[in-house]
């Protein structure tokens, strides 16, 4: 019998997701096309599982090559965005080979571009817009304009779109400032835009959209954890947001045991039994992903029904409550989060972390079945 814990993958939920954000982009006054943001393993879900669940997405946006030739070998045809361009010269052999997509965000990219002897490639140039991450500034702007425009004329640069990131997507006014930099920096530049991540798809399309339509541009929007089903806003949940979870982790029960008032569970017996109660032993540590951080407490559904974490979380086990939850012996299905258990969201959010976190980091030793 192999180990009982599984990720379950729903193809449904992520086509679920991607239709649902589209939705909304297409209810704008300026519809945008699609990147399903697919790096970090599809946050966890596999690269194979999303170019089945995303058929339906303009392309795939990763970061990884060994990614993007994963998704080209899964059958994706449609383009795909390397979000942070080329590391190094050779990368743009594998780019021109795959037919890929990069980003372009620093002048050491230019250079490698003009080194490149290639097929013309198609590129987005990043811009820096207050996330003091990825992109170029008013101080080096020009330079790489004029460098592009170059690499224009020789023939080595196709199309090219506009982008940026925001910093403060989820916040009411946080797109405020960095569109009013982008278009200073951008506006006069023929191109497409490619602008919103998820909370700015789910939170600001019609701002968005209003924008691009008053400088007559076509979009591009880079959605990723709310095609997974975790929410990207503070204060709605995933389902208030129609989002279905697309992985669901579950183990099952490997021990029950009763135990005293006053007895110490698990390492360092940070929890102590405040009374007698039945405790069960579930098949997932922090070794297949599970927050080592999340406390006593945290949510997990045993049996069907909602219980909590005692103590401290093991490489290979987590301690449960059993008090209240019927029938609950060894073999009993627990669900850590996903469908039939607690959202992902809120795991994370009693583990003082987000959902981008836990999905990513789900390990490789966890069986991922795709369904
Ligand atoms: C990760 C990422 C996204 C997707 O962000 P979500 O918050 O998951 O929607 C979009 N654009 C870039 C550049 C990213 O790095």
């Amino acid at each position: 019998m192999p180990r009982p814990i599984q990720a379950t993958i729903h193809t449904n939920a992520l086509a679920n997701n991607l239709n649902r954000v589209r939705g909304v982009l297409q209810k704008t006054s300026a519809p945008s096309k699609v990147w399903a943001v697919v790096k970090a393993n599809a946050y966890g879900h596999g690269i194979e599982a999303a170019v089945g669940g995303f058929a339906d997405a303009d392309g795939l946006a990763l970061l990884d090559l060994d990614e993007a030739v994963r998704a080209r070998e899964a059958g994706w045809s449609k383009p795909i965005l390397l979000l942070e361009g080329p590391f190094q010269m050779a990368d743009l052999r594998t780019v021109g080979q795959y037919q890929l997509t990069p980003v372009i965000h620093n002048l050491e990219q230019l250079t490698m571009l003009r080194e490149f002897d290639g097929s013309p490639l198609d590129i987005y140039v990043k811009i820096d817009t207050g996330m003091t991450r990825l992109g170029f500034v008013p101080a080096n702007l020009q330079q790489a304009f004029d460098q592009v425009d170059a690499l224009m004329r020789e023939g080595k640069v196709g199309k090219i779109v506009y982008m940026t990131h925001f910093a403060c997507a989820d916040q009411p006014d946080g797109l405020d400032d960095p569109l009013r930099r982008f278009a200073q920096m951008a506006s006069d530049r023929p191109g497409q835009w490619c602008l919103s991540n998820s909370a700015a798809s789910l939170m600001h399309a019609d701002q968005v959209a209003v924008f691009a339509a008053e400088h007559g541009r076509s979009l591009w929007s880079r959605p990723g954890i709310c095609l997974y089903g975790g929410s990207p806003l503070n204060d709605r949940s995933a389902s208030e947001l129609n989002l279905k979870p697309a992985m669901t982790l579950k183990s099952e029960l490997i021990s029950v045991k009763d135990v005293a008032a006053g007895q110490g569970i698990g390492y360092g017996h940070i929890y102590v039994a405040e009374r007698s109660m039945r405790v069960g032993v579930v098949a997932c540590g922090y070794a297949d992903g599970y927050p080592r951080h999340a406390p006593t407490g945290t949510p997990i559904s045993v049996n069907g029904q909602m219980t909590r974490i005692l103590g401290r979380v093991s490489m290979d086990m987590i301690m449960v409550d059993l008090s209240g939850v019927r029938s609950a012996g060894v073999g009993a299905p627990v669900v850590l989060w996903g469908e039939g258990g607690p959202p992902v969201d809120q795991v994370a959010q009693a583990a003082g972390t987000i959902s981008y976190e836990l999905l990513s980091a789900v390990t490789a030793r966890v069986p991922r079945v795709v369904v």
